[in-house]
């Protein structure tokens, strides 16, 4: 027969007044210590508080029926049990009185009896590497294997016939409890990893639900797998793909820094042999002049392409979004290119299919460097025929269109087993062809990252003798709120957004603390006969407009004292008290983006990249 309940009786203060002898053999505590004492000593310090409050909650209501519940209790020896308690209230205020009738919870019999006759395959489960453990639906172990006690640093005795809520126990952690409960919900099996302490072993606990022949839910079986080694594995791993991107990073960042440095000589070289040029020459200094000057260029489109790549994979590189004609981009992106058709006697054609919208939303400048790459390889590569551009859409969406690029060529063609490699930086489709060709092979891995940032893919479609055809599609913004001002393609680039060019011949401050470079602009601009006045920092500058007045200031970002930024801010305050407005363009070999938004932002009203394009600095002055 089953042992009577004990009982237990306390007052309103929560001191225990009636403990029966069953009490005494349940708790350890003698009659003349329990009395007297506060019941909530009877359970563990952990779980006081809440349990206080919850008494007191019952108490405060009106109605009192029995309270049945679970919970751990604490025995004077200190040792914990799971115990079931059915708490009545009686009374009200002072006069209050609650009893409490416990029972100690014991492992389901039947199933541990069930487990007993599997004495082999416990046997069995004790010479495998994973840990095993059987767990009763009250939360009783029934059984554990070697393993288990292994992974867990704790003898069998201390687990088997305890609750899993016991503090020694290891795998007590506050999920459990969660885990257990949606297993025996669903019925499917969950797997989740933890470490455990003090071993700092990595565990994959997996538990599912053990039925009886009925099918009825009798115990959670769980296997606990080692898997510290995989887990250091992908720490490891994890740690070496950070310190390799962040490698990789570093190594385009000071890429990047390093062809910013190659671009400020090369202002001056490809500066002075335009000015070379224009002086009274032999015939064979200006063959050799127009050598520099062709092949500074070449060096130029290398560094720039170099420059370009290391922005991309260092992730310094954005995608603009803004209004611009498709009609005038194309226009624009061809002119330069038909120059080296023509003297190839090939035909470079255009097709705009009739449907595409006349404006978009986009980046041009990047749109056009991605074309611009496209046409200019199918140029290089063919010999005879053709080079077309066709432009169609291939989707009409809401706010927004996809567009399809397609440059087709009569070329040599590319066999199939190259046309992922021609998309790797540094690699070309035959090195034989670089020899007559020319090209640093980082063409289409920066048109294939460009268009990805802009959402687009590019695709390859050739065989040798066939001709080649590249794909490009993006999807390029329509609606009306993105296409409120548009723009020409080309205001994005370089200079002048706003405000019309000075007159001829225009009074120009130039600030800039680079000899050769002061000389290369003041050199261009008297060429057209503007008057120029150099100065070599920001603070020159100021003391330059006090004392003058002058239609537009060429201003250095990067000077010593005083930078373009810190002048332009200062000149802008001067003009608040004055009323009057000069046009400051920056001149930068920052060519990074962002760097034309600083300057705008700064109060330049536009941006010239260097080295300084002869064109682009007359656009920029007489606009
Ligand atoms: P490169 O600067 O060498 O032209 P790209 O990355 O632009 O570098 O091109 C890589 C290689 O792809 C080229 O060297 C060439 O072999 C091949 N290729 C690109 N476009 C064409 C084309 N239209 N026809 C034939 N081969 C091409």
């Amino acid at each position: 027969m089953a042992p009577a309940d004990a009982s237990i009786e306390q007052n309103a203060q929560g001191i225990i007044t009636g403990w029966s002898a069953e009490s005494e053999a349940l708790f350890g505590w003698p009659r003349e210590q329990a009395v007297g004492m506060r019941s909530h000593l009877l359970i563990p310090e952990r779980n006081r508080e809440r349990h206080d409050r919850a008494l007191a909650s019952l108490a405060s209501r009106s109605e009192h029926p029995i309270d049945r519940r679970e919970m751990t209790a604490l025995h004077r020896d200190g040792h914990e049990f799971r115990a079931e308690f059915a708490i009545s209230i009686e009374g009200r205020g002072d006069a209050l009185r609650v009893i409490a009738l416990v029972r100690a919870m014991t492992p389901d019999v039947r199933t541990e009896a069930a487990f007993r006759q599997n004495e082999r395959y416990r046997a069995i489960l004790d010479q495998i590497q994973d840990g095993c453990s059987v767990v009763d639906l009250r939360g009783f172990y029934l059984f554990v294997n070697d393993a288990f006690c292994r992974i867990f640093g704790l003898p069998r005795e201390r687990l088997v016939g305890r609750n899993y809520r016991d503090t020694q126990n290891p795998v007590r952690h506050v999920r459990t409890f969660e885990i257990f409960n949606s297993v025996y919900r669903t019925g499917q099996p969950v797997t989740y990893e933890y470490q455990v302490t003090p071993s700092r072993l990595f565990i994959e606990q997996s538990i599912s639900l053990e039925r009886d022949p009925g099918g009825k839910p009798i115990a959670f079986i769980s296997i606990y797998r080692d898997c510290t080694a995989r887990k250091v594995a992908e720490e490891t791993l994890a740690g070496a793909k950070e310190a390799a991107e962040a490698a990789n990073r570093a190594k385009s960042e000071f890429l990047a820094n390093m062809s910013h440095e190659i671009r400020t000589p090369m202002n001056g070289i490809i500066g002075m042999t335009a000015l070379a040029l224009d002086t009274a020459l032999t015939a064979q200094q200006s063959e050799y002049l127009l050598t520099i000057r062709d092949q500074a260029h070449s060096l130029l489109t290398v560094v720039n392409d170099v420059l370009d790549f290391s922005k991309i994979e260092s992730r310094h590189l954005e995608i603009e979004s803004v209004p611009f004609g498709l009609h005038e981009l194309v226009r624009e992106l061809i002119a330069p290119l038909t120059v080296a058709a023509r003297d190839k006697r090939i035909d470079l054609l255009t097709a705009v299919a009739a449907d595409v919208p006349p404006i978009v939303a986009g980046d041009p400048v990047r749109l056009k460097q991605v074309l611009t790459n496209l046409i200019g390889n199918a140029v290089k590569f063919t010999q005879r025929g053709s080079v077309t551009l066709e432009v169609g859409v291939q989707e009409q969406l809401e706010g927004a269109a996809t567009l399809r690029f397609r440059v087709v060529d009569t070329g040599v063609g590319i066999p199939v087993e190259k046309h992922e490699a021609i998309f790797e930086p540094f690699r070309q489709g035959d090195g034989s062809m670089t020899r007559r060709f020319g090209g640093t092979g980082l063409g289409l891995a920066i048109a294939s990252r460009l268009a990805q940032l802009m959402g687009g893919r590019i695709a390859v479609e050739s065989a040798p003798g066939a001709g080649s055809t590249f794909d490009f599609t993006v999807t390029l913004g329509t609606s009306r709120t993105d296409l409120a001002q548009p723009a020409a393609a080309s205001s994005a680039s370089a200079a002048s957004p706003g405000g019309a060019g000075a007159q001829l011949p225009a009074r120009i401050l130039v600030a800039e603390d680079n000899v050769i470079n002061q000389r290369v602009a003041a050199g261009l601009l008297a060429k057209r006969g503007h008057q120029v006045t150099v100065v070599s920092n920001g603070r020159e500058a100021i003391d330059a407009l006090r004392a003058a007045t002058f239609d537009i200031v060429l201003m250095d970002v990067q000077m010593p004292d005083m930078d373009g930024f810190e002048a332009t801010a200062a000149i802008r305050r001067l003009e608040q008290d004055r009323g009057s407005r000069v046009r400051i363009v920056a001149m930068t070999a920052h060519a990074m983006t962002g760097d034309r938004e600083r300057c705008l932002a700064a109060g330049m009203d536009g941006y010239l990249a260097k080295p300084i394009d002869q064109r682009a600095l007359y656009d920029a002055v007489e606009g």
